[in-house]
């Protein structure tokens, strides 16, 4: 990994990219005139939002090269495969799909298959790939993506196969490259990529780099385009955004709390939520700023991970519980109403079960409305893969059970505690279960069904929504209009 400053990607490298583009472009639009078929791109995406925004960067420049995106890998000529690395059983899947890719290679030669993301960020994956699956075309790391354009020209041009690690470019920013978004009604925008945190679980500051922050007026531009075209929720993106601004020069150095007070000054009808905030950098001044904005959304991810001061200590995670708690009851005191989710790990090397106990102690104090738990998994190149005490899966799995029951357990007195309120539900269209009900969800991501009614779509829309009765997972309730909108 490079220790050196950020780079901005330039406008002339950006158009070196423009200029792959409208090759393949100009190549794809022969090809269709000749066969009367568009060609496809597939792309599949595994792991956060972070890559989940990379792969609409990648449709977005695909479609900029002519290719039709399909929700269908079997009628691709081009598939993507966007890898995470966080957990090895994101790894194993990831490899696991590329291997059923296989067959549609030989059904169809010229079918071109590319993988990116932080798995192949890492040399040894790099390597395996490259020897284990001849029928990968192309191959390029996370802070290449800018450079795709030219990666599938010249693996066309030159019918070579391309591997292009992130050595020399780790450390870079581009914009301005296309983006085709998933929704018309929620978007993701990066604020600052990498991680200077080492946590020693983590694979991330190794496979992305270290923090590098966007412009701040790049960053206020994009959201007031999008605000623009009627998004409804922008969720700004950073491994830790309370990092967002550290690195810029001084002329334009702005902190996190400032450049989202600055966003929700902008004009429209908008929330913007945020994520991910490490705990030892979850700053009075940031809680200060949710509160004082009403388009500030009412949910803050606070991730705990352990409930232990020791196992935080040897996670590398600098702090203790007791600043933990404290950041939880300021944030409550100033947002009564907040909704406040959190990542436990569970089975980090050496966690004892006194200190297991701890963690359900933790979680009991906080009363979160949801949590993501994860057994610990080894990442290859991590401190702690090479920790003694390794904990076995089924000690594992048997302390994810309990701390799965007491948090349900908590989440049915806070979902009973939900009916009678009325909430503004972001309307994302009919439930999957009972198309007689629309599915939509709470400020602060709360799923809430309720029925549909003849006259008008909802869909994309927010609508004002008593509760009326609750489950663990889901809220139920009933259309209202004018009246008092309970936060969360
Ligand atoms: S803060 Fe820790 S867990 Fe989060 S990305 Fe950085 S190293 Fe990984």
């Amino acid at each position: 990994m490079s220790d050196k400053k950020t780079q901005y990607i330039t406008s002339e490298q950006m158009l070196v990219q423009r200029e792959y583009t409208e090759k393949i472009r100009l190549r794809n639009e022969l090809d269709a005139r000749e066969t009367g078929k568009k060609k496809r791109c597939y792309v599949r995406t595994f792991g956060c939002q972070q890559n989940e925004a990379d792969s609409e960067r990648l449709a977005g420049m695909a479609s900029e090269m002519g290719y039709e995106i399909t929700d269908s890998e079997q009628d691709a000529d081009l598939i993507l495969i966007n890898t995470c690395a966080v957990r090895e059983h994101a790894e194993e899947r990831a490899l696991s799909i590329t291997g059923q890719f296989k067959h549609l290679k030989e059904k169809n030669p010229s079918l071109l298959i590319g993988i990116c993301g932080c798995m192949v960020s890492q040399e040894t994956r790099k390597e395996r790939i490259k020897h284990s699956y001849p029928y990968v075309s192309f191959l390029f790391g996370t802070s290449m993506l800018y450079r795709f354009p030219e990666i599938l020209y010249r693996c066309i041009q030159e019918q070579k196969r391309q591997f292009y690690l992130d050595a020399g470019d780790v450390g870079n920013i581009a914009e301005g490259m296309p983006v085709r978004r998933a929704s018309d009604r929620q978007a993701w925008v990066s604020v600052m990529y990498g991680c200077n945190n080492f946590c020693t679980y983590c694979i991330v500051p190794y496979v992305r780099g270290r923090e590098r922050s966007r412009h701040p007026s790049c960053i206020l531009e994009e959201c007031r385009q999008l605000i623009e075209q009627g998004y409804r929720e922008i969720t700004l993106l950073g491994q830790n955004v309370n990092s967002y601004g550290k690195d810029l020069s001084d002329d334009i150095r702005m902190d996190f709390p400032d450049l989202l007070a600055q966003i929700c000054s902008l004009p429209g009808d908008f929330k913007v939520h945020f994520m991910t905030s490490h705990p030892k950098d979850a700053s009075k001044k940031l809680i200060n700023v949710m509160a004082e904005n009403e388009k500030a959304a009412k949910h803050f991810h606070l991730p705990l991970q352990s409930g232990s001061d020791r196992v935080l200590s040897a996670m590398n995670r600098r702090y203790t519980i007791a600043d933990y708690l404290e950041i939880l009851r300021y944030m409550r005191e100033k947002m009564p109403d907040i909704t406040v989710t959190s990542d436990i790990i569970v089975g980090f090397p050496t966690e004892t079960e006194a200190e297991f106990e701890d963690t359900l102690t933790a979680v009991a104090a906080a009363q979160y409305d949801q949590i993501f738990t994860f057994l610990y998994s080894p990442r290859t190149g991590t401190p702690a893969a090479v920790m003694e005490g390794q904990i076995p899966e089924k000690i594992k799995q048997s302390r994810m059970q309990r701390l799965l029951d007491l948090q349900n357990s908590i989440l049915a007195d806070r979902n009973r505690a939900c009916i009678g309120r009325t909430y503004r539900i972001l309307v994302e269209g009919r439930s999957r279960g009972d198309d007689a009900m629309y599915a939509g969800r709470t400020e602060g991501g709360k799923l809430v069904h309720f029925p549909v009614s003849e006259d008008e779509d909802l869909t994309g829309r927010i609508a004002l929504v008593r509760i009326t009765d609750a489950a663990i997972y889901h809220l139920s309730g009933e259309r209202v209009s004018d009246t008092d909108v309970d936060e969360g």
